[in-house]
């Protein structure tokens, strides 16, 4: 049986470990923590000794790897789609959005855009101007180079729609800012996270913590399946033999592991850990290039209160500083069990999510009494609650920032693989998609078929992406039928 070593235990590691799997290798895993998920995790929190995550995670409908993934791993049950979005305008409007069961995609979304809080019937209009624009460009590799914010201006967007809907959208979706972002990736989520087919647009929010999903039960059934996993062991450095990767050392005394593949599957911005004198000059170059993608940052926002003070389990923010709102009630349960002494009797658990925060003061109190403002503003029932305890967390490297400069930085799953027998597996490689999990399991996936093919196996087959509906293959513009 030939064998793949795979570096790295985040989702893109995982994915690729069990595609391998699948196929007939024999796979064993090195995670540098104590548990596998890597940027999709959690942590204990001491005050309350709940388990919670680094920032909320959410997946969307046409994230067609995830979902695969998820079941896959028996983790899928954890999750639950919401088919009704809710929106609150600045003014603290609650809209609840849904696709129309009728009208065949696009149009099954015309509620999102004559609902969306916030803007006049003349911005509505600039917005479905400048939708008809997208959906009519060619996606060609090009869009990728160009920025969204040039085609928005050309195309007319006052700087009140920029604000409240095309903002909006993006920053959530992409992490990043408008002014920042190429026009590619803005142009994918509105056409598959939106516009292409039905269940496209629907959001999947776990119900578990991130540690408890991907760091016990898809790590167990990963294992289950026979792939060696190895915890707290990280990659030193890689080990050739001339130009070809034969396995990797880590800094356990155990030292070094060979695979006849090897899927190195870190961050970008570990990538140069692993360079050294014995470094080819093609490894290298890429792992140079890659290191230069920019990061963007996320923010997390948890509060703690006496009460529950929102019905819906979420919350999309328009033009605000808190982006989206989740509750947690998973936690009210763990409370009473913990008797967690600052609180009578439950607590109650809300994530204040916001991306592209590298602007936000670095003082937290002062951040979570802003938050906190709004949140006062825009819910009234938060008035009566009490905050019983805060913390932010921030991950200065959460993504990558898909700018136009961007696409020259990410090398593909193959580009070292016949060269130098080394795959390549993480969010930031190609993948069409932008940093998500998506984008790191169809990493994984890629990698893996990528290892098969070279090594003449057949390879598993790749979950399909959502079908366009028959109106949405007419009216979008494709560069190939999907
Ligand atoms: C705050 C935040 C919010 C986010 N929100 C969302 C969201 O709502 N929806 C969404 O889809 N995505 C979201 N993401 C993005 C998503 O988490 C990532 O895109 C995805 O998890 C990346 O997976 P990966 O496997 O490519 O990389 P990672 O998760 O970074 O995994 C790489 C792994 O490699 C390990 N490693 C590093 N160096 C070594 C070494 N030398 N030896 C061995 N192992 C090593 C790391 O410990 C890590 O476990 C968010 C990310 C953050 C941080």
């Amino acid at each position: 049986m030939q064998k793949a070593l795979i570096l790295g235990g985040g989702l893109a590691g995982m994915a690729a470990a069990l595609q391998l799997r699948k196929a007939g290798l024999q796979v064993e895993l090195w995670e540098s923590r104590s548990r596998l998920g890597g940027r999709a995790g959690s942590f204990v929190d001491q005050a309350t000794g709940h388990t919670v995550d680094y920032c909320q995670h959410v997946g969307m409908g046409c994230c067609t790897h995830l979902l695969d993934f998820l079941n896959e791993t028996k983790t899928l049950s954890a999750w639950r789609r919401h088919s009704t979005l809710h929106f609150y305008g600045p003014k603290g409007d609650h809209v609840p959005l849904k696709a129309s069961q009728f009208l065949p995609p696009p149009l099954h979304l015309q509620k999102l855009l004559l609902g969306w809080p916030g803007l006049a019937i003349k911005q509505r209009i600039e917005v479905a101007r400048a939708v008809h624009k997208l959906i009519r460009l060619e996606p060609t590799k090009e869009l990728d180079r160009q920025s969204a914010l040039e085609f928005l201006i050309q195309a007319r967007q006052s700087p009140g729609t920029m604000e409240r809907f095309w903002s909006t959208i993006i920053v959530s979706a992409l992490g990043e800012s408008l002014e920042n972002v190429a026009l590619g990736p803005m142009r994918k989520v509105i056409v598959e996270g939106f516009l292409a087919s039905r269940s496209a647009y629907e959001v999947l929010i776990p119900e578990q913590p991130l540690r408890q999903l991907f760091g016990e039960k898809a790590a167990r059934e990963l294992q289950d399946r026979g792939i060696e996993i190895h915890t707290n062991r990280s990659v030193r450095r890689l080990v050739f033999e001339g130009e070809r990767c034969v396995g990797a050392m880590s800094s356990h005394s155990d030292g070094v592991s060979q695979g006849d593949i090897v899927v190195l599957a870190i961050p970008w911005f570990h990538l140069h850990s692993l360079t050294n004198s014995e470094t080819p000059e093609s490894v290298r170059r890429v792992f140079e290039a890659a290191g230069e993608l920019k990061a963007s940052p996320i923010t997390g926002v948890h509060l703690w209160w006496d009460r529950s003070w929102l019905e819906q389990p979420h919350a999309a923010i328009v033009g605000r500083l808190p982006q989206w709102v989740f509750r947690s009630p998973w936690l009210e349960e763990e409370a009473e069990s913990l008797a967690w002494e600052k609180c009578a009797g439950k607590s109650h658990h809300y994530q204040v999510v916001i991306s592209a925060s590298r602007d936000l003061p670095r003082d937290t109190n002062k951040l979570v009494e802003m938050v906190v403002d709004e949140l006062h503003e825009l819910f009234p029932a938060s008035r009566e609650a009490k905050l019983l305890r805060s913390r932010v967390v921030t991950d200065p490297h959460s993504v990558f920032s898909v700018t136009p400069q961007s696409v020259q930085h990410r090398p593909a799953v193959d580009a070292l693989l016949t060269s130098n027998r080394l795959a390549l597996a993480g969010d930031w490689t190609v993948t069409g998609w932008p940093a998500t999990m998506e984008g790191a399991i169809r990493s994984g996936n890629f990698a893996a078929h990528a290892c098969c093919e070279f090594l003449d196996i057949a390879p598993p087959e790749l979950p399909a992406d959502l079908p366009y509906s028959w109106l949405a293959q007419r009216l979008i513009r494709q560069s190939f039928s999907p």
